[in-house]
Protein backbone atom coordinates (compact mmCIF):
# COMPACT_ATOMS: atom_id res chain seq x y z
CA UNK A 1 0.00 0.00 0.00
CA UNK A 2 1.57 3.48 -0.86
CA UNK A 3 2.21 5.57 2.00
CA UNK A 4 0.72 9.28 2.34
CA UNK A 5 3.55 11.29 1.48
CA UNK A 6 5.52 13.02 4.62
CA UNK A 7 3.87 10.18 6.62
CA UNK A 8 5.61 7.60 9.46
CA UNK A 9 3.84 5.44 12.19
CA UNK A 10 4.57 6.79 15.66
CA UNK A 11 6.10 3.08 16.77
CA UNK A 12 8.12 2.01 19.64
CA UNK A 13 12.24 1.73 19.18
CA UNK A 14 13.21 -0.46 16.39
CA UNK A 15 15.35 -1.86 18.58
CA UNK A 16 13.42 -2.83 21.46
CA UNK A 17 11.40 -4.35 18.73
CA UNK A 18 13.77 -6.79 17.49
CA UNK A 19 15.82 -7.58 20.77
CA UNK A 20 14.05 -10.76 21.84
CA UNK A 21 12.05 -11.33 24.67
CA UNK A 22 13.64 -10.63 28.21
CA UNK A 23 12.03 -12.30 31.41
CA UNK A 24 10.23 -9.66 32.98
CA UNK A 25 11.18 -8.80 36.91
CA UNK A 26 8.96 -8.46 39.87
CA UNK A 27 8.28 -5.06 41.58
CA UNK A 28 10.07 -4.12 44.84
CA UNK A 29 7.76 -5.18 48.00
CA UNK A 30 8.21 -4.66 51.53
CA UNK A 31 11.37 -2.97 53.88
CA UNK A 32 14.49 -4.21 52.97
CA UNK A 33 18.16 -3.57 53.75
CA UNK A 34 20.99 -3.65 51.34
CA UNK A 35 24.06 -2.86 50.44
CA UNK A 36 23.82 -0.78 47.28
CA UNK A 37 20.60 0.57 45.55
CA UNK A 38 21.16 1.52 41.91
CA UNK A 39 18.15 3.43 40.84
CA UNK A 40 17.66 3.24 37.21
CA UNK A 41 17.70 0.18 34.67
CA UNK A 42 19.68 2.03 31.35
CA UNK A 43 22.95 1.62 30.40
CA UNK A 44 24.78 3.42 33.42
CA UNK A 45 22.65 1.70 36.08
CA UNK A 46 23.48 -2.08 34.61
CA UNK A 47 27.18 -1.19 33.78
CA UNK A 48 27.72 0.05 37.71
CA UNK A 49 25.77 -3.00 39.31
CA UNK A 50 27.14 -5.32 37.59
CA UNK A 51 30.62 -3.85 38.00
CA UNK A 52 30.03 -3.63 42.06
CA UNK A 53 28.75 -7.08 42.25
CA UNK A 54 31.48 -8.41 39.76
CA UNK A 55 33.70 -7.21 42.17
CA UNK A 56 32.28 -8.08 45.58
CA UNK A 57 30.07 -10.53 44.99
CA UNK A 58 29.03 -10.41 48.74
CA UNK A 59 27.52 -7.48 48.57
CA UNK A 60 23.29 -7.39 48.55
CA UNK A 61 23.11 -5.40 44.99
CA UNK A 62 19.59 -4.34 44.25
CA UNK A 63 19.07 -2.50 40.95
CA UNK A 64 15.72 -0.70 40.60
CA UNK A 65 13.87 0.50 37.73
CA UNK A 66 10.69 2.98 37.43
CA UNK A 67 9.02 1.16 34.14
CA UNK A 68 10.77 -1.74 32.16
CA UNK A 69 14.46 -2.41 31.93
CA UNK A 70 16.57 -0.27 29.34
CA UNK A 71 12.95 0.90 27.74
CA UNK A 72 14.51 4.99 27.84
CA UNK A 73 17.81 6.48 26.03
CA UNK A 74 19.15 3.39 26.13
CA UNK A 75 16.55 0.72 24.20
CA UNK A 76 16.16 3.77 22.05
CA UNK A 77 19.59 5.48 21.13
CA UNK A 78 21.10 5.21 17.35
CA UNK A 79 24.14 2.74 17.93
CA UNK A 80 27.06 4.65 17.82
CA UNK A 81 29.66 3.83 20.52
CA UNK A 82 31.94 6.81 19.82
CA UNK A 83 34.59 9.26 21.22
CA UNK A 84 32.81 12.38 21.33
CA UNK A 85 32.93 14.23 24.45
CA UNK A 86 30.45 17.25 25.28
CA UNK A 87 29.48 19.14 22.84
CA UNK A 88 32.30 19.50 20.55
CA UNK A 89 35.95 19.84 21.21
CA UNK A 90 36.67 23.33 20.88
CA UNK A 91 33.67 24.28 23.20
CA UNK A 92 35.35 22.06 25.91
CA UNK A 93 38.50 23.40 25.00
CA UNK A 94 37.46 27.20 26.07
CA UNK A 95 35.21 26.00 28.61
CA UNK A 96 37.74 23.50 30.38
CA UNK A 97 41.07 24.28 28.62
CA UNK A 98 43.11 21.67 26.42
CA UNK A 99 44.40 19.79 29.51
CA UNK A 100 41.28 18.65 30.73
CA UNK A 101 40.15 18.46 26.77
CA UNK A 102 42.80 15.81 26.59
CA UNK A 103 41.93 14.33 29.50
CA UNK A 104 38.06 13.57 27.92
CA UNK A 105 39.17 12.62 25.14
CA UNK A 106 41.49 9.61 26.69
CA UNK A 107 38.47 8.92 28.68
CA UNK A 108 36.42 8.06 25.83
CA UNK A 109 38.83 6.51 24.06
CA UNK A 110 39.03 3.91 27.12
CA UNK A 111 35.48 3.96 26.63
CA UNK A 112 34.87 3.25 23.12
CA UNK A 113 37.65 0.15 23.83
CA UNK A 114 35.95 -0.71 27.30
CA UNK A 115 32.89 -1.27 25.54
CA UNK A 116 33.97 -3.89 22.80
CA UNK A 117 36.17 -5.06 25.56
CA UNK A 118 32.83 -5.96 27.89
CA UNK A 119 30.78 -7.23 24.65
CA UNK A 120 33.21 -9.49 24.02
CA UNK A 121 34.21 -10.94 27.56
CA UNK A 122 30.51 -11.26 28.75
CA UNK A 123 29.33 -12.81 25.17
CA UNK A 124 27.45 -9.88 24.10
CA UNK A 125 25.19 -10.53 20.67
CA UNK A 126 24.32 -6.72 19.41
CA UNK A 127 25.29 -6.60 16.44
CA UNK A 128 28.48 -4.86 17.11
CA UNK A 129 30.11 -3.87 13.72
CA UNK A 130 33.10 -1.56 13.42
CA UNK A 131 33.61 0.55 10.68
CA UNK A 132 34.65 4.14 12.26
CA UNK A 133 32.28 7.19 11.75
CA UNK A 134 32.33 10.18 9.51
CA UNK A 135 31.55 14.14 10.54
CA UNK A 136 30.43 15.28 6.88
CA UNK A 137 30.48 18.92 5.94
CA UNK A 138 27.04 19.26 4.10
CA UNK A 139 28.00 23.42 3.37
CA UNK A 140 30.97 25.57 3.60
CA UNK A 141 30.98 27.03 7.20
CA UNK A 142 30.44 23.47 8.42
CA UNK A 143 33.47 22.42 6.37
CA UNK A 144 35.47 25.16 7.75
CA UNK A 145 34.49 24.89 11.54
CA UNK A 146 35.18 21.09 10.90
CA UNK A 147 38.62 21.29 9.42
CA UNK A 148 39.26 23.82 12.32
CA UNK A 149 38.11 20.88 15.11
CA UNK A 150 40.42 18.27 13.00
CA UNK A 151 43.41 20.74 13.04
CA UNK A 152 43.02 21.19 16.70
CA UNK A 153 42.77 17.52 17.78
CA UNK A 154 45.44 16.92 15.86
CA UNK A 155 47.42 20.11 17.59
CA UNK A 156 46.67 18.32 20.78
CA UNK A 157 47.61 15.17 20.24
CA UNK A 158 44.57 13.88 20.90
CA UNK A 159 43.69 10.00 19.15
CA UNK A 160 44.52 9.51 15.79
CA UNK A 161 41.97 11.01 13.02
CA UNK A 162 41.86 12.12 9.58
CA UNK A 163 40.33 14.64 7.18
CA UNK A 164 38.49 13.20 4.15
CA UNK A 165 38.74 15.43 0.79
CA UNK A 166 34.78 15.25 -0.76
CA UNK A 167 35.62 12.30 -2.91
CA UNK A 168 37.33 10.70 -0.59
CA UNK A 169 34.34 11.38 1.97
CA UNK A 170 31.74 10.24 -1.31
CA UNK A 171 34.08 6.93 -2.09
CA UNK A 172 32.65 5.93 1.74
CA UNK A 173 28.94 7.16 1.11
CA UNK A 174 28.18 9.14 -2.21
CA UNK A 175 25.66 11.92 -0.98
CA UNK A 176 25.94 15.00 -3.53
CA UNK A 177 25.64 17.10 -0.09
CA UNK A 178 29.03 16.30 0.80
CA UNK A 179 31.90 19.08 0.77
CA UNK A 180 34.60 16.69 3.08
CA UNK A 181 34.34 14.84 6.64
CA UNK A 182 36.19 14.47 9.65
CA UNK A 183 36.85 10.61 9.98
CA UNK A 184 37.57 9.03 13.54
CA UNK A 185 37.94 4.93 12.94
CA UNK A 186 37.63 5.04 16.58
CA UNK A 187 33.66 4.36 16.29
CA UNK A 188 31.23 1.26 16.48
CA UNK A 189 27.99 0.44 15.79
CA UNK A 190 25.42 -1.39 18.09
CA UNK A 191 21.84 -2.63 18.53
CA UNK A 192 21.85 -0.73 22.05
CA UNK A 193 18.50 -2.74 23.37
CA UNK A 194 20.62 -5.69 22.64
CA UNK A 195 23.36 -4.34 24.30
CA UNK A 196 21.66 -3.58 27.75
CA UNK A 197 19.68 -6.82 27.60
CA UNK A 198 23.33 -8.19 27.42
CA UNK A 199 24.38 -5.92 30.53
CA UNK A 200 21.16 -6.68 32.44
CA UNK A 201 21.55 -10.57 31.68
CA UNK A 202 25.44 -10.40 33.10
CA UNK A 203 24.53 -8.30 35.94
CA UNK A 204 21.09 -10.60 36.61
CA UNK A 205 24.33 -13.88 36.46
CA UNK A 206 26.31 -11.96 38.89
CA UNK A 207 24.11 -11.84 41.08
CA UNK A 208 22.54 -8.48 41.05
CA UNK A 209 18.41 -8.50 41.82
CA UNK A 210 16.78 -6.46 38.99
CA UNK A 211 13.42 -5.16 39.56
CA UNK A 212 10.94 -3.38 37.44
CA UNK A 213 8.13 -1.44 37.80
CA UNK A 214 9.74 0.00 40.99
CA UNK A 215 9.83 4.17 40.78
CA UNK A 216 12.18 5.36 43.97
CA UNK A 217 9.25 8.35 44.75
CA UNK A 218 11.94 10.12 47.52
CA UNK A 219 15.48 9.46 48.68
CA UNK A 220 16.36 10.41 52.64
CA UNK A 221 19.97 10.73 52.22
CA UNK A 222 20.62 10.33 56.29
CA UNK A 223 22.64 7.45 56.61
CA UNK A 224 21.77 4.57 55.70
CA UNK A 225 20.03 6.33 52.86
CA UNK A 226 15.91 5.52 52.88
CA UNK A 227 14.55 5.11 49.42
CA UNK A 228 10.63 4.84 49.11
CA UNK A 229 8.43 2.93 46.91
CA UNK A 230 4.94 2.80 46.07
CA UNK A 231 5.09 -1.08 47.95
CA UNK A 232 7.79 -0.37 50.32
CA UNK A 233 11.17 1.41 51.15
CA UNK A 234 15.05 0.17 50.52
CA UNK A 235 17.41 1.14 52.86
CA UNK A 236 20.96 1.45 51.12
CA UNK A 237 24.34 2.19 52.60
CA UNK A 238 25.55 3.16 49.39
CA UNK A 239 23.05 4.38 46.63
CA UNK A 240 23.37 5.25 42.05
CA UNK A 241 21.55 7.60 41.23
CA UNK A 242 21.64 6.58 37.65
CA UNK A 243 18.17 7.90 36.34
CA UNK A 244 20.28 10.36 33.42
CA UNK A 245 17.36 12.32 32.05
CA UNK A 246 14.98 11.94 35.04
CA UNK A 247 17.12 13.10 37.39
CA UNK A 248 15.31 16.12 37.71
CA UNK A 249 12.82 14.75 39.61
CA UNK A 250 14.70 14.63 42.42
CA UNK A 251 14.49 17.68 44.22
CA UNK A 252 18.29 17.77 45.25
CA UNK A 253 19.13 17.25 41.87
CA UNK A 254 17.00 19.20 40.19
CA UNK A 255 18.90 21.65 38.97
CA UNK A 256 21.76 19.60 38.18
CA UNK A 257 20.69 18.67 34.18
CA UNK A 258 17.69 19.30 32.09
CA UNK A 259 15.97 16.22 29.82
CA UNK A 260 16.09 17.12 25.86
CA UNK A 261 14.09 14.89 23.24
CA UNK A 262 15.70 13.58 20.21
CA UNK A 263 14.08 12.07 17.40
CA UNK A 264 14.74 9.19 14.83
CA UNK A 265 12.88 7.82 11.59
CA UNK A 266 13.95 4.82 10.05
CA UNK A 267 12.97 3.51 6.79
CA UNK A 268 11.86 -0.05 5.04
CA UNK A 269 15.15 -2.46 4.40
CA UNK A 270 16.96 -0.59 1.50
CA UNK A 271 16.94 -2.87 -1.56
CA UNK A 272 19.99 -3.64 -3.14
CA UNK A 273 19.64 -1.05 -6.20
CA UNK A 274 18.74 1.65 -3.24
CA UNK A 275 22.00 0.57 -1.10
CA UNK A 276 24.03 1.12 -4.78
CA UNK A 277 22.24 3.84 -5.73
CA UNK A 278 23.41 6.13 -2.32
CA UNK A 279 26.62 4.23 -2.38
CA UNK A 280 27.28 3.76 0.99
CA UNK A 281 30.44 0.98 0.33
CA UNK A 282 31.87 0.69 3.73
CA UNK A 283 28.64 0.50 6.54
CA UNK A 284 30.40 3.43 8.33
CA UNK A 285 28.41 5.82 10.92
CA UNK A 286 27.48 9.77 9.80
CA UNK A 287 27.14 12.69 11.43
CA UNK A 288 26.82 16.02 10.19
CA UNK A 289 28.59 19.00 11.16
CA UNK A 290 25.56 20.74 12.50
CA UNK A 291 25.13 22.15 15.71
CA UNK A 292 22.19 20.40 15.98
CA UNK A 293 23.66 17.48 14.03
CA UNK A 294 21.83 14.36 11.85
CA UNK A 295 23.00 11.07 12.87
CA UNK A 296 22.96 8.36 10.27
CA UNK A 297 23.44 4.46 9.78
CA UNK A 298 22.42 1.11 8.42
CA UNK A 299 20.75 -1.12 10.71
CA UNK A 300 21.59 -4.67 10.21
CA UNK A 301 18.94 -5.53 7.83
CA UNK A 302 19.69 -2.42 5.76
CA UNK A 303 17.12 -0.02 6.89
CA UNK A 304 18.22 3.80 6.78
CA UNK A 305 18.25 5.55 10.53
CA UNK A 306 18.06 9.00 10.53
CA UNK A 307 17.75 11.12 13.99
CA UNK A 308 18.58 14.90 15.36
CA UNK A 309 17.72 17.90 13.10
CA UNK A 310 16.99 19.72 16.82
CA UNK A 311 16.61 18.84 20.68
CA UNK A 312 13.71 19.56 22.51
CA UNK A 313 13.36 20.81 26.27
CA UNK A 314 9.62 20.36 27.43
CA UNK A 315 8.46 22.95 30.13
CA UNK A 316 8.43 21.43 33.37
CA UNK A 317 11.51 18.82 33.01
CA UNK A 318 8.78 16.57 31.00
CA UNK A 319 9.95 13.38 30.34
CA UNK A 320 7.78 11.63 28.23
CA UNK A 321 6.93 12.80 24.71
CA UNK A 322 8.28 10.51 23.09
CA UNK A 323 6.72 11.47 19.44
CA UNK A 324 7.26 14.83 17.82
CA UNK A 325 6.18 14.60 14.21
CA UNK A 326 7.45 18.02 13.10
CA UNK A 327 10.67 17.03 13.34
CA UNK A 328 10.14 13.30 12.22
CA UNK A 329 8.94 15.12 8.79
CA UNK A 330 12.06 17.18 8.48
CA UNK A 331 14.07 14.21 9.47
CA UNK A 332 12.35 12.54 6.22
CA UNK A 333 13.16 15.06 4.52
CA UNK A 334 16.85 15.38 4.72
CA UNK A 335 16.89 11.44 3.94
CA UNK A 336 15.63 12.37 0.95
CA UNK A 337 17.74 16.06 0.50
CA UNK A 338 21.22 13.77 1.60
CA UNK A 339 19.93 10.67 -0.80
CA UNK A 340 17.70 12.19 -3.53
CA UNK A 341 17.92 8.29 -5.17
CA UNK A 342 15.89 7.80 -1.94
CA UNK A 343 12.51 9.95 -3.02
CA UNK A 344 9.60 7.84 -2.34
CA UNK A 345 10.91 5.29 0.42
CA UNK A 346 8.68 4.40 2.98
CA UNK A 347 9.22 5.25 6.42
CA UNK A 348 8.38 2.67 9.29
CA UNK A 349 9.58 3.74 12.10
CA UNK A 350 9.20 6.80 14.61
CA UNK A 351 10.49 7.53 17.98
CA UNK A 352 12.48 9.47 20.31
CA UNK A 353 14.24 9.35 23.74
CA UNK A 354 14.98 11.85 26.58
CA UNK A 355 18.88 12.75 27.04
CA UNK A 356 20.55 14.48 29.57
CA UNK A 357 21.91 17.66 29.44
CA UNK A 358 23.90 19.94 31.46
CA UNK A 359 24.29 23.57 31.16
CA UNK A 360 27.81 23.44 30.14
CA UNK A 361 27.15 20.63 28.06
CA UNK A 362 29.74 18.50 29.49
CA UNK A 363 28.81 15.31 31.52
CA UNK A 364 28.94 14.93 35.23
CA UNK A 365 29.24 12.16 37.63
CA UNK A 366 28.61 13.55 41.71
CA UNK A 367 28.34 13.00 45.06
CA UNK A 368 24.94 13.67 47.48
CA UNK A 369 25.76 13.71 50.88
CA UNK A 370 28.31 11.19 51.43
CA UNK A 371 26.51 7.81 50.34
CA UNK A 372 24.42 9.00 46.78
CA UNK A 373 26.82 9.21 43.78
CA UNK A 374 24.58 10.28 40.49
CA UNK A 375 25.76 10.27 36.71
CA UNK A 376 24.03 12.93 34.43
CA UNK A 377 24.91 14.57 31.38
CA UNK A 378 25.56 12.71 28.99
CA UNK A 379 23.54 13.83 26.04
CA UNK A 380 23.65 11.73 22.79
CA UNK A 381 26.58 10.36 23.41
CA UNK A 382 26.09 7.87 26.39
CA UNK A 383 26.54 4.37 24.73
CA UNK A 384 30.59 4.07 25.28
CA UNK A 385 30.31 6.76 28.42
CA UNK A 386 27.84 5.13 30.25
CA UNK A 387 29.35 1.39 30.06
CA UNK A 388 32.89 3.12 31.49
CA UNK A 389 30.88 5.27 33.75
CA UNK A 390 29.31 2.22 35.37
CA UNK A 391 33.00 1.04 36.39
CA UNK A 392 33.76 4.69 37.55
CA UNK A 393 30.39 4.39 39.74
CA UNK A 394 31.75 1.09 41.03
CA UNK A 395 34.93 2.86 42.18
CA UNK A 396 33.18 5.87 44.17
CA UNK A 397 30.78 3.46 45.59
CA UNK A 398 33.46 1.00 46.79
CA UNK A 399 35.76 3.69 48.12
CA UNK A 400 38.49 3.06 45.45
CA UNK A 401 40.36 5.61 43.78
CA UNK A 402 41.21 5.14 40.31
CA UNK A 403 42.62 6.77 37.52
CA UNK A 404 38.79 6.77 36.23
CA UNK A 405 37.61 8.70 39.62
CA UNK A 406 40.31 11.26 38.93
CA UNK A 407 38.62 12.27 35.62
CA UNK A 408 38.06 16.16 36.02
CA UNK A 409 34.23 15.74 35.18
CA UNK A 410 33.98 13.20 38.33
CA UNK A 411 33.16 15.51 41.12
CA UNK A 412 32.92 18.53 39.49
CA UNK A 413 31.08 21.72 40.41
CA UNK A 414 27.99 21.53 38.24
CA UNK A 415 26.90 25.22 37.27
CA UNK A 416 22.85 24.88 38.43
CA UNK A 417 20.70 25.58 36.04
CA UNK A 418 17.73 27.82 36.87
CA UNK A 419 14.82 26.86 38.29
CA UNK A 420 11.09 26.93 36.01
CA UNK A 421 10.00 29.51 34.23
CA UNK A 422 13.61 30.21 33.68
CA UNK A 423 14.46 27.48 32.71
CA UNK A 424 12.51 27.09 29.45
CA UNK A 425 13.76 30.70 28.68
CA UNK A 426 17.32 30.07 29.13
CA UNK A 427 17.23 26.41 27.50
CA UNK A 428 15.27 27.83 24.44
CA UNK A 429 17.59 30.89 23.74
CA UNK A 430 20.69 28.66 23.60
CA UNK A 431 18.83 26.25 21.34
CA UNK A 432 17.46 28.89 19.32
CA UNK A 433 20.64 30.42 19.00
CA UNK A 434 22.01 26.89 17.71
CA UNK A 435 19.40 26.20 14.87
CA UNK A 436 20.11 30.01 14.00
CA UNK A 437 23.42 29.47 13.07
CA UNK A 438 22.33 25.83 11.45
CA UNK A 439 19.92 27.74 9.44
CA UNK A 440 22.47 30.87 8.62
CA UNK A 441 24.96 28.65 7.52
CA UNK A 442 22.56 25.94 5.37
CA UNK A 443 21.27 29.25 3.77
CA UNK A 444 24.73 30.90 3.27
CA UNK A 445 25.82 27.25 1.45
CA UNK A 446 22.84 27.68 -0.43
CA UNK A 447 23.32 30.99 -1.93
CA UNK A 448 26.76 30.11 -2.40
CA UNK A 449 26.01 27.21 -4.69
CA UNK A 450 23.40 28.87 -6.71
CA UNK A 451 26.25 31.79 -7.08
CA UNK A 452 28.45 29.55 -8.63
CA UNK A 453 27.68 29.23 -12.25
CA UNK A 454 27.93 33.06 -12.83
CA UNK A 455 30.84 33.36 -10.91
CA UNK A 456 32.71 30.24 -12.72
CA UNK A 457 31.37 32.43 -16.38
CA UNK A 458 33.36 35.31 -15.18
CA UNK A 459 36.40 32.92 -14.57
CA UNK A 460 36.47 33.16 -10.73
CA UNK A 461 38.38 30.79 -8.74
CA UNK A 462 35.50 29.17 -6.58
C1 LIG B 1 17.02 9.00 20.29
C2 LIG B 1 18.36 8.90 20.96
C3 LIG B 1 19.50 8.68 20.20
C4 LIG B 1 20.76 8.58 20.83
N1 LIG B 1 21.83 8.17 20.07
C5 LIG B 1 23.01 7.92 20.68
C6 LIG B 1 24.10 7.37 19.95
O1 LIG B 1 23.99 7.00 18.79
N2 LIG B 1 25.28 7.22 20.59
C7 LIG B 1 25.45 7.54 21.91
O2 LIG B 1 26.55 7.41 22.42
N3 LIG B 1 24.39 8.00 22.64
C8 LIG B 1 23.19 8.18 22.08
N4 LIG B 1 22.13 8.61 22.82
C9 LIG B 1 22.32 8.83 24.26
C10 LIG B 1 22.36 7.53 25.04
O3 LIG B 1 21.28 6.72 24.67
C11 LIG B 1 22.30 7.84 26.53
O4 LIG B 1 23.37 8.70 26.87
C12 LIG B 1 22.39 6.61 27.40
O5 LIG B 1 21.53 5.59 26.97
C13 LIG B 1 22.07 6.97 28.84
O6 LIG B 1 21.97 5.79 29.61
P1 LIG B 1 21.46 5.88 31.11
O7 LIG B 1 21.43 4.52 31.66
O8 LIG B 1 22.27 6.89 31.82
O9 LIG B 1 20.00 6.48 31.02
P2 LIG B 1 18.61 5.84 30.53
O10 LIG B 1 18.79 4.83 29.48
O11 LIG B 1 17.72 7.00 30.23
O12 LIG B 1 18.09 5.09 31.82
C14 LIG B 1 17.63 5.76 32.96
C15 LIG B 1 16.67 4.81 33.64
O13 LIG B 1 16.34 5.30 34.94
C16 LIG B 1 15.00 4.96 35.20
N5 LIG B 1 14.50 5.84 36.26
C17 LIG B 1 14.39 7.17 36.22
N6 LIG B 1 13.89 7.65 37.38
C18 LIG B 1 13.70 6.57 38.17
C19 LIG B 1 13.20 6.41 39.51
N7 LIG B 1 12.81 7.46 40.23
N8 LIG B 1 13.12 5.16 40.02
C20 LIG B 1 13.53 4.09 39.31
N9 LIG B 1 14.01 4.20 38.03
C21 LIG B 1 14.09 5.42 37.48
C22 LIG B 1 14.31 5.22 33.87
O14 LIG B 1 13.06 4.57 33.80
C23 LIG B 1 15.35 4.70 32.88
O15 LIG B 1 15.11 3.35 32.54
C24 LIG B 1 20.87 8.75 22.23
C25 LIG B 1 19.73 9.01 22.99
C26 LIG B 1 18.48 9.07 22.38
C27 LIG B 1 17.27 9.31 23.21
Amino acid sequence: MAQEQGAVPATQSFWLETAGPFEKRPAWQGHGRVDVAVVGGGFTGLSAAFHIKERQPELRVVLLEAGSLFHAASGRNAGFSMTLFGLELGVTVVRYGRKRAKEADEYMVRAVNYTRELIRRLNIDCDYEEHGMMTVATNPNQLRKLRRQFELAREMGLHETAWLKQAEARELVNSPTYLGAWYDPLCALVNPAKLAKGMARAAADAGVELYEGSPVLSLDPAGPVTLTLPKGTVRADRVVLATNAFTAAFPQLRRVQAPMFTYIVLTEPLSRRQLEAVGWRRRIGVEDGRNFIHYYRLTPDNRLLMGGHDAVYHFGNRTDRDHNMNIARKLMQNVVRTFPALEGVRFTHHWGGPISVTLDLVPAIGRLGRDIFYSVGCMGHGVSLTQLNGRTLADLVLDTTSELTEAFFVGRRVTPLPPEPIRFAVINAIRGGMLLQDAWDEYRGASAMSRRPVERAAGRNV
